[in-house]
């Protein structure tokens, strides 16, 4: 499943072709993808609406989209500019294996094509996805879907302090912590094992356990992971969203010797999640019990 860096990369890749363009028509192939409002009321209210911006919060990606040509009467194919709301939100979540390019209309539709946006330069949005757990919502508010998410970790304002009373606050693993989106935005399993392994921290370790050495390892930790994968345009997940050049440290490198001491890489299950972790590097009990 595509994380921060992953998403943040094609949100990136998608300014440049998106920024500016109108949509003219939507065509909704699978109509569960369309999670808010009803399909053809989404499919309605985006025509004559301009991207303005696309940015990314937690695993989202958050189309801000004008309406000052709907507004001003503009009507390609029978919008009703009557009762538009000059700002809209378009969030999608890629889930397990979405993806969204940019493409010229003549081109034909491929298999899993879900959603198509129709952009007034002869290109189409295309949104395929072949699991089908993709989702997208228009909202006058992109906090009625992100709204209980937790704070961006490569954000200024999420500083050490703010992460050492968000770990104190919480008890049990580290790692199902990591993934738990409301306590954090944005890290999955991929990144979850990164950190872990950066901060020499086993992923069952219980936050109460953790040092204050070892809480501020774990930050620097995953914002340096973070930043590393989205320098490096995402991990290559062979689920074919992005194929980034990150090279993973320790996930999915089960029984191939550690990049630090050279120990078998170990894998185990941690909230139904295969966990990657070094026995030697990340000890259980923690390296230091002197309180
Ligand atoms: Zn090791």
């Amino acid at each position: 499943m595509p994380e921060l860096p992953e998403v943040e990369t094609l949100v990136r890749r998608l300014r440049e072709p998106v920024i500016g363009r109108t949509i003219e028509d939507v065509t909704i192939y699978w109509k569960r993808t369309v999670a808010r409002p009803a399909p053809k009321e989404f499919a309605r209210m985006l025509r004559g609406y301009t991207v303005q911006a696309i940015d990314r919060r937690a695993k989202y990606l958050v189309f801000t989209l004008l309406g000052v040509e709907a507004l001003a009467g503009y009507s390609n194919r029978g919008a009703t500019p009557a009762n538009q709301p000059p700002t809209l939100f378009l969030l999608i979540h890629l889930k397990m294996s979405g993806k969204l390019r940019v493409v010229d209309h003549t081109e034909p539709l491929a298999k899993h094509d879900r959603v198509v946006f129709e952009l007034d330069d002869g290109r189409q949005l295309r949104f395929n996805d072949v699991r089908k757990f993709g989702k997208m919502w228009l909202v006058a508010d992109p906090e009625m879907v992100t709204g209980s998410i937790g704070p961006e970790p490569l954000d200024r304002t999420f500083t050490l302090p703010k992460f050492r009373e968000l770990v104190r606050s919480r008890s049990g693993a580290i790692k199902p912590l990591l993934l738990n989106q409301e306590f954090l935005a944005g890290v999955g399993n991929i990144y979850a094992d990164e950190s872990l392994w950066l901060a020499r921290i086993h992923p069952l370790r219980k936050t109460d356990s953790l040092t204050e050495a070892e809480v501020a390892a774990l930050y620097r930790s995953i914002r340096k992971v973070l930043r590393t994968a989205i320098e490096d345009e995402g991990t290559d997940a062979g689920d074919g969203v992005i194929e980034g050049d990150y090279q993973p440290r320790v996930y999915g490198r089960t029984a191939r010797p550690c990049y630090r001491c050279h120990q078998p890489i170990q894998r185990m299950v941690v909230a139904q999640r295969g966990t990657h972790f070094c026995p030697q590097c990340q000890p259980r009990r923690g390296r230091s019990r002197r309180h």
